[in-house]
């Protein structure tokens, strides 16, 4: 595993980066990105809460079935609410299980004698499910729900945060959708 690669996928929120392993979701062309217990790891590692691999913990099968069903409950909360009005637009199922995951104990944050932030749980990966699922609350929860747009990508439909000034982001990322876009319309380009 590369020990620094400060790697953040850009949605301005955990657990909309969450959703966004699931790419192209509901098209013939969806990618899964969490294929496998150590990806799973690989990702909690990059975007969660944890410095070191090893306090991340070891995922296993049940992990990242629980993982993906998490994910999934979470899209469906953020576009219900997104689309309906509020997050009393989801569905019961999807409001329970993301709930429940946020129930769990979230990573302690401790100093060590060096100085470092270093962050511990019992169960890591649940910890780190519980910090997805408590960040998505939090999102459906306040007036940033209004700032959530879904991709204009050609059937990316990947989740962000718009914190532009204006609040006219249309795309996941410009090197991916952004640039694709552009290329696909060249009369836009005057
Ligand atoms: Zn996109």
């Amino acid at each position: 595993m590369t020990p620094s690669a400060p790697v953040r996928r850009g949605a301005g929120r955990p657990c909309l980066d969450f959703t966004g392993t699931l790419r192209h979701r509901g098209a013939a062309r969806a990618v899964e990105e969490l294929t496998d217990p150590a990806a799973l790891d690989a990702w909690i590692h990059r975007c969660g809460p944890y410095d070191r691999a090893e306090d991340a913990g070891r995922a296993d099968a049940a992990d990242l079935l629980a993982a993906r069903v998490l994910r999934e409950a979470i899209h469906r909360l953020v576009t219900a609410a997104r689309d309906g009005g509020g997050p009393a637009a989801c569905d019961a199922a999807s409001r329970d299980r993301v709930n429940s995951a946020a129930a769990r104990p979230v990573p302690v944050p401790a100093l060590d004698a060096a100085g470092r932030l270093r962050h511990h749980a019992a169960e890591p990966v649940a910890a780190a499910l519980a910090v997805l699922a408590r960040d998505a609350l939090d999102l459906v929860a306040s007036t940033a729900l209004a700032r959530v747009r879904a991709c204009a990508g050609d059937g990316c439909g990947a989740l962000f945060l718009d914190t532009s000034r204006p609040g006219t982001r249309r795309w996941c990322s410009m090197s991916a959708c952004g640039n694709r876009a552009k290329k696909d319309a060249p009369h836009a380009r005057h």
